[in-house]
């Protein structure tokens, strides 16, 4: 019987390219897929998995009790880099090798330009101008300006790179610096408490752990610079959202790009909606048109390496 490779979450119709199905269809495997367009319930998704050599997964989540019904699991692809939805100890023990796709670029660039239309109220002026006004709010440069980033990582090193040319002073922590890496591209390693009050820009690129959980709260938003930003594409537990709120209404903050939320997808009673000076967006930095379709052959040929004894292109170990 073929092996299975399984699609379960919700946007797999729309992300995964002809060309990634095509290779994992040409070299045997059978695909099962959401075709429902909707989040499965746990019992849908353990129907959709518990036969799988493999899954390409989403945002749902991956708890022990499901994982030790698929017995035939090898693969994970994490059509993401976020990893806080699956137990990875859990995948580790059964032997399932766990992959990512590369997405860096895409969130790097989509945090840069959220900041960019925060700073020159780029959704302001267009609300304005169809509304018929003539309404020329001031604006901002991002230019001698400090921008801190949190999280060092493969997005954060990206945002770094393509921050170098605004002529920007480039501060970052991470618990495990690469000094190397910052030395490159111009970023002087600080602590936390001094990224906070010396940056007038905060990006957050770091994991959503028990320990990160509400980094940003009235406490540490007290620490930054008065008329400071932040930007928040890494995960809306992060950040307290009512204590962002409070310093965005107050002033102590002169504005947020915000792309991820505490309940997601975002409700209508969120309080952020009731702010201007915040750009929001629907956890979307990564959705580039490039970074899907690589992000499927990055799926499909992880997937064929597994069953050829190898690693994924991207392995989590
Ligand atoms: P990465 O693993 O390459 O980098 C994360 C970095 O954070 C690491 O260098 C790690 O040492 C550092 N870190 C860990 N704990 C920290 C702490 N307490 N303080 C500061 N730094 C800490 O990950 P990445 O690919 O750069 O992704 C970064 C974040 O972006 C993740 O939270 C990921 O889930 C999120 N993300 C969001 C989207 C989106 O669509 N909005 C897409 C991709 C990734």
């Amino acid at each position: 019987m073929a092996q299975i490779v399984a699609m379960p979450f919700r946007h797999q119709k729309s992300l995964i390219c002809d060309e990634a199905r095509k290779m994992l269809t040409d070299a045997g495997f059978t695909l099962v897929c959401n075709e429902s367009g909707a989040k499965l319930s746990e019992a849908e998704l353990l129907d959709m998995i518990k036969d799988a050599f493999a899954v390409i997964a989403g945002t749902e989540r991956y708890e022990a009790p499901l994982l030790s019904k698929c017995g035939e699991l090898r693969a994970l692809m994490r059509f993401g880099v976020g990893t806080d939805n699956l137990d990875l100890k859990k995948l580790r023990s059964m032997g399932v090798q766990v992959g990512l796709i590369a997405n860096h670029n895409a969130v790097a660039e989509f945090a840069l330009g959220q900041l960019l239309a925060l700073l020159k109220n780029g959704p302001r002026f267009d609300a304005a101008a169809r509304k018929g006004l003539w309404s020329r709010y001031p604006m901002f440069e991002l230019s001698g300006r400090t921008v801190a980033i949190i999280g060092f990582g493969r997005i954060g090193r990206r945002l770094a790179e393509l921050l170098k040319g605004f002529g920007v002073t480039l501060l970052a922590y991470d618990p495990y610096m690469d000094e190397e890496a910052a030395k490159e591209r111009g970023v002087a390693p600080c602590g936390f408490e001094e990224a906070l009050s010396r940056a007038d820009v905060i990006s957050l690129h770091l994991p959503s752990t028990p320990e990160t959980f509400h980094l940003m709260n009235s406490d540490t938003i007290a620490l930054m610079k008065d008329g400071a930003y932040l930007v928040n594409t890494a995960r809306g537990s992060l950040v307290d959202e009512k204590a962002l709120y409070a310093a965005l209404k107050s002033g102590k903050l002169a504005g947020a790009a915000i792309d991820v939320f505490e309940t997601e997808p975002l409700t209508a009673d969120n309080i952020l909606l009731g702010l201007e000076n915040t750009v929001l967006s629907p956890h979307a930095a990564a959705l580039s048109y490039e970074t899907n379709y690589n992000g499927g052959l990055i799926c499909a040929e992880s997937i064929i390496r597994v069953r050829d004894g190898g690693r994924p292109l991207y392995p989590l170990w």
